[in-house]
């Protein structure tokens, strides 16, 4: 049995040819003796911006507080119904319920794996303040339908934007899209730091200078507390490590975008499995490529490729509304019929930009011959 080892993530292997470079940034804030927020963190939010389409980008804690902030610029308090889909990472709900609003479900589209804008219509009350699409994998959602609803129904639009730094739909970035949307820089996310990290992209004057307040406890920096807020702000170490790696981010997506080509051509027509599904108005940046595995043959695919060194990873593996977390929330099985399907059928095999051809060929051979 030919084994060689295939990892999701491989930072040791994206920080070698930047040793260098990281190593003068650290350097760099650790001689300033300035670690939260400053200038450091400023720099870093202004190129954030400019990369990603927007007019302002801050800096808080991580990508959970980056939505747990984001929702609370909106108003989302008790009362609030707040849309997301149960198909995601826990944080899109987590932060809703946090906030004393009430997560409200709604399912995705099976091709692309994002909020299907007509189940969402479905789910519209007076209540509804806020719909929350998650760009998941890399794939920006159906964000013109969403617009337009959201419009219809004076509902604000927040994206959760975690998986989707650097792409783009119909030609527009990522900032361009919603009132505001959430990053993550999550070390494995696709610009990753030494550590957590998260900012929040918006176009909105209003909207960003309550951001820029609620990270820091409601006053923005000094002590007149204009509102009740959070402890949660980039330190100037993981924005210097964030600003040596942001230049490269738009070749290594490209190296992604690269490799999924690459899994297409080799594993087009391979029986058992559904390719993903990239819609032609997307710039897809493949956070993960993400297989449906049919016939119940997922968890037994996973275990033949680990026995061949190659890793894989099941994102998600049981839907949100399935949770014990969010059972008070009174849905059950049979309740989001794709989001339960795709927990059931997905696969992520590995896309990173460090991967070699010798690696990639043995990922789809590894594929091919578990079906033959
Ligand atoms: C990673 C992720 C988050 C949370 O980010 P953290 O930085 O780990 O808090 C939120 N939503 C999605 C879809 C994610 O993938």
């Amino acid at each position: 049995m030919p084994l060689m080892k295939v990892p999701m993530a491989d930072l040791a292997a994206q920080h070698a040819g930047l040793r260098t470079q990281l190593d003068a940034a650290i350097a760099g804030v650790m001689d300033s003796g300035g670690f939260i927020l400053g200038p450091t963190v400023e720099s870093f939010e202004k190129a954030l911006a400019e990369s990603c389409g927007a007019k302002h980008a801050f800096g808080v804690g991580n990508g959970t507080d980056a939505l747990l902030i984001a929702l609370k610029a909106l108003g989302v308090g008790p009362g609030d119904e707040v849309i997301t889909p149960p198909f995601t990472f826990v944080a899109t709900v987590e932060t809703v319920a946090l906030l004393g609003a009430t997560p409200v479900f709604a399912d995705i589209d099976p091709d692309t794996f994002n909020l299907d804008p007509e189940k969402v219509k479905e789910k519209i009350t007076e209540r509804t303040k806020v719909i929350v699409p998650v760009h998941l994998f890399g794939q920006l959602a159906e964000m013109e339908a969403l617009q337009t609803l959201a419009d219809a129904h004076g509902i604000s639009l927040l994206a959760d934007g975690a998986q989707a730094i650097g792409a783009t739909r119909s030609g527009k970035p990522l900032g361009a899209f919603a009132d505001l949307t959430t990053l993550s820089f999550y070390p494995t996310k696709n610009l990753g730091a030494a550590g957590d990290g998260g900012a929040i992209l918006t176009n909105d004057d209003a909207l960003a200078e309550k951001v820029r307040l609620f990270r820091f406890h409601g006053s923005g920096g000094g002590y007149l507390y204009k509102e009740i807020g959070v402890c949660s702000r980039l330190d100037a170490l993981q924005a210097a490590i964030l600003q040596v790696k942001l230049p490269k981010l738009a070749a290594w997506s490209a190296e992604r975008r690269d490799n999924a080509c690459f899994f297409r051509s080799e594993l087009d027509g391979t029986p058992g499995i559904t390719l993903p599904i990239c819609r032609p108005e997307n710039v897809h940046v493949y956070h993960q490529f993400t297989l449906r595995v049919h016939s119940g043959q997922r968890d037994a695919l996973k275990a033949f490729l680990g026995e061949r060194g190659v890793s894989s990873g099941v994102f998600y593996p049981e839907a949100l509304h399935l949770a014990p977390a969010y059972a008070y929330l009174g849905a059950g099985r049979g309740d989001f019929p794709e989001s339960e399907r795709a927990c059931a059928e997905v696969l992520s095999i590995p896309i990173i930009p460090e991967l070699t051809r010798p690696q990639l060929d043995h990922v789809a051979a590894s594929i091919r011959e578990f079906f033959v």
